[in-house]
């Protein structure tokens, strides 16, 4: 009996026979079923600020082990991760490996090109585990993770993603109709000048008064700390803020100004319908996502417009899942996929 690798569905969902030409076929990616004897785990891994994640997945997204690596002052993180990845293949079948990656990423070669909280630099973290592993991995940003989280909820749509963290991503998510296809641009909002003021704060890119020294999540920390003298975690003051305490809620409604300036931002350059917001400050309540909202309204150049706001927390977890929407996006290209089609073509 012959092994089968995929099963092939047309546009129409109507089951056709199967070209191994993929190359030449690449409309029929997304409907390929899969055999799932032939599929194995994927291991997703996520570089965040403050730890590593790792989490050993079935196809279908459940978790078979997972492992947390705090990133500390004195450890060298590659040498730990590495570590961990090891004892996961000694004892599991993996067929790739996906990461997401803080800062900012050339996808396409697999490097992490400037992680500020890492003080990495051009670390080609492809070829490094590709070499000491002999598995294909494959490394993205982390918000354009989540930008994979969210495709399955929002098919056939176009919707940016505006995270707000300790820095301020975004990544527009264009659905091309005709292809059936996503593109995603990756955009340095959080770059965009604000602040032209004398006493403007000094950005972590070297310019001044970008947007992020205005929303970053330590940046408001710093600006109570500042200004009232006090230690306080950003959770914290969002949860003073949320009980109605003045000066916090003020320093928080400063936000509303720059926050809905991105947004009319996107909507004139980038023509996306949904924005979903990511990070901490979805924490907040009502209170401000109503104001947010009102300001959005009375500004945008098309009346008759509306912008969903769509509020998503910004965890591990979501990155995670969209790593492994992007493993799966990016199985034909892996050595796996060759070494299996081989198989099949000894089969034959
Ligand atoms: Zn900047």
């Amino acid at each position: 009996m012959k092994t089968y690798l995929f099963k092939a569905y047309d546009k129409d969902r109507k089951k056709v026979t199967l070209t191994l030409d993929f190359e030449n076929s690449k409309e029929f990616y997304r409907y390929l079923k899969i055999n799932r004897e032939i599929i194995k785990n994927i291991l997703t891994i996520y570089f965040g600020l403050d730890k590593v994640v790792l989490s050993l997945m079935d196809v279908d997204g459940n978790e078979k082990k997972g492992f947390n690596l705090l990133v500390e002052e004195n450890i060298s993180i590659l040498k730990a991760t590495k570590k961990i990845i090891r004892d996961i293949l000694s004892e599991n079948e993996v067929m790739l490996i996906s990461i997401g990656m803080n800062g900012i990423v050339d996808s396409e070669k697999g490097i992490a090109k400037i992680s500020t909280y890492y003080h990495w630099k051009n670390i080609n973290l492809k070829e490094i585990f590709e070499e000491e592993f002999g598995i294909s991995v494959f490394l993205e940003n982390g918000v354009n993770m989540i930008a994979y989280s969210q495709i399955e909820e929002h098919q056939n749509e176009s919707f940016a993603i505006l995270n707000i963290e300790n820095g301020v991503g975004s990544t527009i998510v264009r659905y091309d109709r005709e292809k059936n296809q996503i593109n995603l641009e990756t955009k340095e909002i959080g770059h965009i000048p604000f602040d032209f003021s004398e006493n403007s704060l000094i950005c972590v890119c070297g310019n001044k008064g970008c947007v992020e020294t205005i929303m970053a999540n330590w940046r408001i920390e710093e600006k109570i700390k500042k200004n009232y003298g006090l230690d306080l975690t950003y959770e914290e003051i969002l949860k003073k803020a949320n009980k109605n305490e003045k000066m916090f809620r003020k320093e928080i409604m400063d936000m509303i100004t720059p926050l809905s300036s991105l947004i009319l931002w996107l909507d004139i350059l980038g023509g996306v319908e949904k924005i979903i917001i990511t990070g901490k400050i979805t924490y907040l309540e009502d209170f401000f996502w109503k104001e947010l909202r009102r300001v959005i309204k009375n500004n945008l150049l098309i009346k008759e417009k509306e912008i969903e706001i769509i509020k998503r927390e910004y965890s591990e977890n979501i990155i995670l899942k969209g790593a492994l929407r992007y493993g799966i996006d990016n199985f034909i290209n892996s050595k796996y996929f060759k070494s299996i089609m081989k198989e099949s073509e000894k089969v034959e």
